[in-house]
């Protein structure tokens, strides 16, 4: 049956790294004492079956200057016009959670549709966002452009487990935000799962070590153990901020290197 599926190419855009991270502000339980490899940040977009769709938006360099400690490489729109996608004329947005580093700079997607995760819209403009522990990572700015766009008839809801496109599906994972999606895309190598921020780092999937940032800790741990057993091989379910991403997936062009990777490609050994 999934021989009539498009296959997609999936690019991974590196638009912003964090050099290094505490353990302790990384991993629930971790060391505040001990230093490692931080985290990258990512857009993606999904190409095929005649169709572009881009996951997730990023932040903005204003974003970064009120947040400190990343280091902001360029505009998620400049990677993308790096691999010939001009994000005025993108009509497909998927947005896996709202916080800041996944729903910046929506005004670069002026004709695209933004499709949301029912329970996030509900989370961010309600009573969770009264616990200063669950609005942490959430710009209320974000927040307000998000309802701009519902309101102008430019936003989509889905929920629960579905298919967006032929060989694309979602997950409603939760755990690590309210409405935590991941995305399955078929590509040569099979369905590869753009885990998002279910999975941040390659580390809390293989050695179950719970994120420090959560809305629901139970949910979040399960959503690893649903998440390894979806993928085929571990090297089909991709975290959301993992260093390794960019080592191990080769680059869309030979000029971009660490800059933009192919997730549909086999990883190197
Ligand atoms: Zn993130």
């Amino acid at each position: 049956m999934t021989e009539a599926l498009p296959t997609y190419r999936i690019y991974a855009i590196r638009y912003a790294a964090q050099p290094q991270r505490r353990e302790g502000e990384t991993f629930l339980g971790g060391d505040h004492g001990k230093w490692i490899p931080g985290l990258d940040f990512f857009t993606w977009a999904i190409e095929g079956g005649g169709r572009t769709i881009v996951v997730d938006t990023g932040f903005t360099r204003e974003t970064n200057e009120r947040r400190p400690g990343r280091d902001w490489l360029f505009r998620p729109k400049e990677g993308l016009a790096r691999v010939g996608i001009d994000a005025a004329k993108v009509e497909e947005v998927i947005l896996t959670h709202a916080h800041f580093d996944h729903v910046g700079a929506l005004d670069d997607y002026p004709n695209a549709t933004f499709w949301m995760p029912d329970r996030e819209m509900h989370s961010i403009t309600g009573r969770d966002m009264t616990h200063p522990f669950f609005r942490v990572a959430y710009e209320a700015e974000d927040v307000c452009d998000l309802v701009r766009l519902a309101h102008r008839g430019r936003m989509r809801f889905y929920d629960g487990d579905g298919e967006y496109a032929p060989g694309i599906r979602w997950h409603l994972i939760g755990g690590h935000a309210r409405g935590q999606m991941a995305l399955s895309v078929w590509t040569e190598r099979g369905w590869v799962i753009l885990a998002s921020d279910a999975v941040h780092l390659y580390e809390e999937t293989q050695k179950e070590r719970p994120f420090s940032i959560f809305h629901d800790l139970q949910a979040m741990i399960e959503g690893y153990r649903r998440l390894n057993a979806m993928a085929a091989t571990p090297d089909h379910l991709i975290p959301g901020h993992d260093p390794l991403v960019t080592q191990r997936f080769p680059a869309a062009a030979p000029d971009l290197e660490g800059v933009v990777v192919r997730l549909d490609l086999a990883p190197s050994a």
